[in-house]
């Protein structure tokens, strides 16, 4: 490999800065060149790559989001212009690229790949979600920045002895509702993964549980509820009119995808881009960074896209237990 690209992708995470600071600093120490595509697969399309310099790299770990920005691009998904982009790619003389993003940018980088570009993708995603690894860039992060915030309404909401329902991040998965409800000593966590699409079961549940735990003489109820079964305004209402109890809805929405990464996601970050770097050396292409049983490993990326994970039953029973 002569010269390595890099593009962050999809949805920003805390971390994802560590990461291209591993990947460009460990090529350099390869002796490699290394470009920065801005604005994911969208920038690079538009030619937006300009050289990397040692500076883009300084004092960037400690900060949240991406200084190679990030973007969505609907079109990538068309085969003309995956051509397009690996000519680009190869106008540049950039004959290793490394991806950051989630299951959405795993798929560009595997079409890459198929064009003939040797492209390695790490797993950057707050939500958890990517069936391969048991971490991804930024959850850590993000994790802790809600129960942060968890703790400041769960305060309020014991002075006041009300219902608060707080709403945490995670798309179609429960992984940050899950760690948040046991961090912050939830009565009850909600998650897509348990919910089966019955609304009214699920708040006559909750209104059984909160009817439960104040005859018990607690002073509030805390809900974690994950965004992907959300509806935690109408939730709240329904809720305060059937218990009486004063609920409130908390959306914590953006905050929790910035803020200064914590140390493990700067260090995990770390060693995943310089395994991406290693990876594209020994000529691998089409490959994702996971973490494992204590270990970074790689997986094809078809492999990878093909596996599924759950959360798993065990701690979500813990989970309701320490809730009671
Ligand atoms: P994430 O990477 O966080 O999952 P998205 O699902 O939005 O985020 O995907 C990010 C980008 O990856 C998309 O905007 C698109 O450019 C690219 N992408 C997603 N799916 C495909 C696909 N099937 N083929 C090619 N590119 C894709």
């Amino acid at each position: 490999v002569q010269t390595i690209g890099i593009l962050t992708s999809g949805g920003d995470a805390p971390g994802m800065n560590a990461a291209l600071r591993a990947v460009a600093r460990t090529a350099w120490a390869r002796g490699i060149d290394v470009k920065g595509i801005y604005r994911g697969y969208s920038g690079l399309l538009n030619d937006e790559i300009f050289d990397m310099q040692k500076e883009f790299t300084c004092d960037i770990i400690s900060r949240g989001g991406t200084a190679l920005f990030t973007a969505r691009c609907e079109e990538f998904k068309q085969l003309e212009y995956q051509e397009k982009a690996a000519e680009i790619l190869r106008s540049h003389n950039i004959d290793g690229l490394v991806v950051i993003g989630g299951d959405g940018s795993f798929r560009g980088a595997q079409k890459l790949s198929a064009q003939g570009i040797n492209t390695v993708a790490l797993p950057g995603t707050i939500d958890l979600d990517i069936a391969c690894t048991e971490y991804t860039i930024g959850f850590d992060t993000a994790v802790n920045t809600a129960m942060q915030a968890i703790d400041k309404i769960r305060d309020s909401s014991t002075s006041h002895e009300r219902c608060s329902i707080i709403e945490v991040m995670g798309r179609n998965a429960g992984y940050i509702a899950l760690w948040c409800g046991i961090a912050s000593g939830a009565e009850d966590i909600l998650i897509p993964e348990r919910f089966d699409g019955n609304r009214p079961k699920l708040e006559n549940e909750l209104i059984e549980s909160i009817l439960e735990k104040k005859a018990l003489g607690k002073k509030h109820h805390l809900i974690i509820n994950a965004e992907g079964v959300g509806h935690s305004y109408g939730m709240a209402k329904r809720i305060e009119q059937a218990t009486g109890v004063e609920t409130r809805a908390s959306i914590l929405g953006h905050m929790q995808r910035g803020g200064n990464p914590t140390a493990k996601d700067r260090v995990y970050a770390s060693y995943m881009g310089a395994l991406a770097v290693d990876l594209l050396c020994s000529g691998a292409t089409n490959r994702v960074v996971g973490y494992r049983n204590g270990q970074y490993i790689d997986y094809d990326i078809e492999d990878a896209l093909g596996m599924a994970k759950d959360v798993d039953q065990y701690e979500f029973e813990i989970a309701q237990i320490l809730g009671r």
